[in-house]
């Protein structure tokens, strides 16, 4: 048994005290998990997009601060509330911020993975069992000392900590073995994408596909519908530093936005006789939205929507269009039930049917955090991972 176990830890995390402040490195106090709750101690996390969209604060009534962000992880179990059975101390997982109860309706349901519990909240701020926090700090954020405050968490999961304390439900065990620093990448990024593309899209062999934005959630995407044999995967990105790295993943085209005197669905439409099979927003820019929409074959192209949109702008599309028979639908964590679907994929992964080495394009160390923040603000990084704390074995 740890010796930390039913014991409050204090340890270092990365806080937001404010949207777009520099993270604040700083001792924290994390309490000991609740029934149903399990503590873990981070070795890896990185950054999403989706962090980088809570700590710029754009939209307002998500804010809330001191806050620790973070959501793409791996981690150990430190030690496991009342009522976990599926995971113990010792046990090496991935906290996911969609999770899954197996109880609920949705859960019974092989057609969701939205769990009426613990699906994805970005209003979410505090613990389900008792609406408390786990997290407080003694110092304010310029390390003077200041009377206890309660610090927010963050999707479900709040990575950017040594110790978390998350719901069983948004824990999967993974395989010892595998490879720790790419299993990070499946708490978020690539299961979004790839599932994108395997589990909402069902993109079949043969089939032509566009990707908008290419991240490490739009590669993904195209990885996955690579490993699908898609035989043609059009990519479409402002910076065109991501192209070298879109080749790896099956990308076939590339698009530049900014070399193109139309609109990108012309473009596109030229290229594949009237329109892809399948179009992907990875962006989150609901003008993409519409040029991902108009991409895709009329009849029955099906556009999938995978950006967070912080804007309150609605659909841009008239409701007529959609007689012209393109669907659209969004994509959660890539329709993945996590805790029973994620640990086939990883196995998948650990096989090679989808390569997770070249989403790793930075390893900083933890106090580098906000440098990683700005190389993924500046399109210079896919996933820049972040060294917490050393392996305990291996
Ligand atoms: P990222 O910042 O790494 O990548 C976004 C890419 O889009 C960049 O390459 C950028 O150059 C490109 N881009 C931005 N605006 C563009 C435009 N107008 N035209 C063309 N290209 C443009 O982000 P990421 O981590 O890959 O995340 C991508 C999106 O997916 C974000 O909106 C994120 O919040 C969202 N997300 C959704 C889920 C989900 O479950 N639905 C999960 C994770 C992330
Ligand atoms: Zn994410
Ligand atoms: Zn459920």
């Amino acid at each position: 048994m740890a010796e930390t176990q039913g014991k409050v830890i204090t340890c270092r995390a990365a806080v937001a005290w404010g949207p777009k402040e520099p993270l604040v490195i700083q001792e924290i106090c994390v309490d000991p998990p609740q029934e149903m709750e399990v503590r873990v101690k981070i070795l890896y996390t990185s950054i999403c997009h989706t962090d980088l969209g809570t700590w710029t604060g754009v939209n307002e009534a998500e804010r809330a601060f001191p806050r620790i962000l973070g959501h793409e992880a791996v981690g150990v179990v430190e030690s496991v509330g009342e009522g976990v059975k599926d995971v113990k101390e010792g046990d090496y997982v991935i906290p996911t911020f969609n999770g899954e109860c197996g109880e609920c309706r949705v859960c019974k349901k092989e057609v969701s993975n939205l769990c009426e519990r613990y699906k994805v909240d970005p209003m979410k701020r505090l613990m389900v069992s008792d609406g408390g926090t786990r997290f407080s700090t003694t110092t304010n954020k310029d390390g003077g000392s200041s009377q206890s405050q309660r610090i927010y968490h963050f999707l479900n999961t709040s990575t950017f900590t040594e110790y978390t304390v998350l719901d069983s439900a948004c824990v999967v065990k993974i395989d010892p073995n595998a490879p720790l620093k790419q299993m990070s990448l499946l708490s978020c990024g690539v299961s979004t994408g790839v599932g994108a593309a395997w589990n909402t899209a069902k993109v079949k062999e043969g089939t032509t596909t566009a990707v908008f934005g290419l991240g490490s959630v739009g590669l993904a995407v195209a990885e996955g519908a690579r490993a699908r044999g898609a035989s043609r995967i059009i990519g479409v990105d402002a910076n065109a530093s991501k192209f070298e790295k879109g080749k790896l993943m099956g990308i076939t085209d590339f698009i530049n936005p900014k070399d193109l005197t139309k609109p990108v669905h012309e473009r596109i439409r030229e290229l594949t006789r009237g329109g892809v099979d399948y179009s992907f927003e990875c962006t989150g820019n609901v003008d993409v939205l519409r040029e991902a929409f108009l991409s895709t074959h009329a009849g029955w192209g099906s556009t999938v929507l995978v950006g967070i949109y912080a804007t309150p702008r609605t659909l841009p599309l008239h409701p007529m269009e959609l007689f012209d028979g393109r669907k659209i639908t969004g994509s959660v964590f890539g329709g993945f039930k996590p805790k029973s679907q994620l640990p086939s994929f990883a196995q998948q992964c650990m096989k090679g049917v989808v390569k997770l080495e070249p989403f790793i394009t930075n390893e900083l160390p933890f106090e580098k955090i906000n440098d990683a923040f700005q190389l993924l603000r500046d399109g210079k990084s896919l996933r820049c991972l972040l060294q917490i704390a050393k392996f305990l074995k291996k």
